[in-house]
């Protein structure tokens, strides 16, 4: 075997990074408590974004002149207003991204998957679209106010609508595919290899696409802290199995199998 060096993942900075848990039974717990963090985070991503639709309704009030404010300009508070909504939104859906991430929906039905992924992205167009639309149909504004109000409008749909779609969905299916590869100590070794920034994992350390890393990371499944380390990676996103290793992985088992038989 060739002496490439890899990194335990739990020995290296990486484990600073995990949140200080003792556990008598590492995976369960692990995965019970990413389930907890997900509802807190939908909770905390619907709340914005009731903020973020409040926050336009009163840009809109603001616009017909259904309510008054005498402490500054009118333009100046529309501005503030739909900034103020552009970061609940944004905040909102990245909260929300990261719930789907601990806890995915299935992608069973595509139209629904999409859907629920993609819900930043709705909710985004309901805190702007409306408002852009009054204002370009709205004849007693000013030709300034809706000049202004329109372009910042637009600017704040694009931009919330950059942070808020989904470009990286990840599935129930996918999640349990890893899981039961996972559970089942069928790796190679029951040890599975990433590098810091890579979007995948992998099941071999001399795999094609990590073996030019400097760094290697390797953590053993059945070790609770590698383990932990592990959940860290998936939830940043490293949480598709190279294709490379899989196909690699399928046929080292079908060959298993054949000799066996
Ligand atoms: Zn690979």
């Amino acid at each position: 075997m060739a002496e490439k060096k890899t990194v335990s993942a739990a020995e290296s900075g990486r484990k600073k990074a995990a949140p200080a848990k003792k556990t008598e039974s590492g995976q369960t717990v692990v995965a019970a408590k990413s389930k907890g963090n997900a509802t807190g985070r939908r909770v905390g991503a619907v709340i914005l974004w009731v903020i973020a639709i409040a926050l336009e309704v009163l840009a809109i009030l603001l616009l017909f002149a259904k309510i008054e404010i005498t402490f500054m300009n009118t333009l100046t508070a529309i501005v503030i207003l739909l900034v103020l909504d552009l970061i609940c939104v944004i905040a909102g859906s990245l909260l929300w991204k990261q719930a789907n991430h601990i806890d995915p929906a299935s992608e069973k039905n595509k139209t629904l998957f999409w859907i629920w992924n993609n819900m930043g992205l709705i909710v985004c167009v309901a805190a702007f679209l409306p408002f852009i639309i009054l204002t370009l149909t709205n004849k007693k504004a000013d030709k300034k106010t809706k000049i202004v109000a329109t372009v910042v409008g637009i600017v704040a749909l694009l931009i919330g609508g950059l942070f808020s779609i989904e470009w990286n969905p990840l599935s129930a299916e996918q999640k349990a595919e890893q899981e039961g590869i996972f559970a089942d100590k069928v790796l190679p070794e029951g040890t599975v290899y990433f590098t810091q920034f890579g979007k995948k994992y992998h099941l071999y350390f001399d795999c094609q696409h990590i073996n030019q890393s400097n760094t290697i990371y390797d953590a053993a499944l059945d070790k609770p802290e590698d383990k932990e380390c592990v959940d860290i990676a998936f939830e940043n996103g490293c949480n598709d199995v190279c294709k490379t290793c899989k196909e690699r992985f399928e046929k080292a088992q079908a060959e298993k199998a054949a000799a066996g038989n």
